[in-house]
């Protein structure tokens, strides 16, 4: 019979790696609660509908790397590959707009692409990101833009470059369309097929291909930073002010496009230099998409987000040090004494230990092994005599030091250290 495995690009993570994630989530969480964003959770599963008009029908995600199906009801509906058109969804169903003018919402969790799988790139991923309605920015992006940079950093991850650009509101676009597609048009059979396919319809794309082909002659397009509107010009001189305010470094990527639709104005992506990973990962992208919601059917409200690939920062973090996973190891010195174990071993899970024993009942020597081998730092001996005087004989298994403790001490003594 053939092997069950599970399904390419989607992995599991075991106990051991699952510390880590818990770091990245955790820092995450608490970063983010101290700038006063609150949790969305949405569903997994969507309209496909939800997705093609927000992300666009001309791009990679739309096209190619969606899980999409058939309901019995006939209905079309897809695994989501981003988190941020779920929200806007949630954010108009719910009527939030009408409550609070401006909201901030973050959300942790996986996503589906159908992508080749690589080192770095899965199909299913997990994203970390925040999402603010209401506020038309600047000052707001750039504090957001601040708060990743932050992030990265508490993890660790400071070898990362800034790239920010503009990508204008309304009339810059049909303008730099314009412009862009006459730059484009006579190079078009040199493009990529999928770039000839995609021109007419959205010749932006072109400059974010991974194409070679594509990529030499975007080197040469024009650029949209010289076709913004005064508004979005003035939008761009403040960001850029206040990010200097902050001292947070960044460079300015007049073709940085990213492969979504929705984006107006502030664009942006953080990019890993080091790692595993090797130059340039994306790391994050973000920007501003001050249509979506009104395009989706809600009020016309500007809104601006972010999304971090966690997968990724578990490639560049630098590995530190696994906390052990707990304080002390129960060992049981004769078989009948197992009742009273598990008794000794409650009381001290109450008073917030992380205890573990081996009740099946084996040798001292094999129930040390396992207690050297569990990663806590204390073997608790519970035998006849401690038993009897309501103590546990407390080793440290690095040193050997022992002491004996009356039980109410031991979940301090082993905390402490
Ligand atoms: P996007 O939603 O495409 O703007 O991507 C935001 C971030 O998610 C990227 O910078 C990556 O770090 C991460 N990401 C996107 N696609 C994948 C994938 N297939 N596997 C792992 N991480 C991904």
């Amino acid at each position: 019979m053939a092997k069950l495995r599970s399904v390419k690009g989607m992995n599991d993570v075991l106990p051991e790696d699952a510390v880590r994630w818990h770091r990245l989530e955790d820092t995450f969480r608490e970063l983010v609660a101290r700038y006063g964003f609150g949790e969305v959770r949405t569903p997994l599963v969507e309209s496909t509908d939800l997705f093609v008009r927000s992300i666009g029908e001309a791009t990679d995600i739309v096209e190619k790397e969606m899980y999409t199906w058939m309901d019995k009801s006939d209905k079309s509906l897809t695994l989501r590959p981003e988190g941020t058109a779920s929200a806007a969804r949630a954010w108009i169903q719910h009527s939030v707009g009408g409550q609070h003018p401006v909201s901030k919402w973050f959300y942790v969790g996986p996503m589906y692409r159908r992508e080749r799988p690589a080192k770095g790139r899965y199909r299913q991923f997990f994203q970390a990101g925040c999402e603010i309605y209401g506020d038309p920015g600047p000052f707001v992006d750039a504090e957001l833009i601040d708060l990743v940079v932050r992030y990265l950093s508490a993890l660790g991850i400071q070898d990362i470059e800034v790239l920010v650009n503009s990508l204008g509101a309304g009339e810059t676009r049909e303008r730099y369309r314009e412009a862009l597609l006459e730059y484009l048009r006579p190079h078009a059979s040199e493009l990529s097929e999928d770039s000839q396919r995609r021109l007419e319809r959205n010749p932006l794309r072109v400059l974010d291909s991974k194409a070679p082909q594509d990529q030499a002659i975007a080197e040469n397009a024009p650029q949209i930073l010289d076709y913004l509107d005064e508004e979005s010009a003035q939008h761009f001189e403040d960001l850029k002010t206040a990010l200097d305010a902050m001292g947070t470094p960044y460079v300015v990527e007049p073709r940085l496009v990213r492969g979504l639709d929705y984006y107006t104005r502030t664009l942006f992506e953080v990019r890993g230099r080091g790692g595993d990973l090797g130059a340039n990962a994306a790391l994050c992208g973000g920007g501003r998409y001050d249509n979506m919601i009104k395009e989706l059917g809600g009020p016309d409200t500007p809104a601006i987000g972010f999304a971090i690939g966690l997968d990724r920062l578990l490639l560049v973090m630098a590995d530190s040090e696994p906390k052990p996973s707990l304080d002390g190891f129960l060992v049981v010195r004769g078989k009948e004494l197992r009742g009273q174990a598990l008794a000794v071993a409650q009381k001290l899970r109450d008073a917030g230990c992380r205890v573990d024993a081996d009740l099946r009942g084996g040798s001292m020597k094999s129930q040390f092994r396992r207690a050297d081998k569990s990663s806590a730092p204390f073997a608790l001996v519970l035998g006849d005599a401690e038993a009897e005087a309501g103590t546990l004989q407390v080793k440290e298994l690095a040193t050997g030091d022992q002491q004996e403790l009356p039980i109410e001490q031991v979940a301090d003594a082993i905390m402490r250290r």
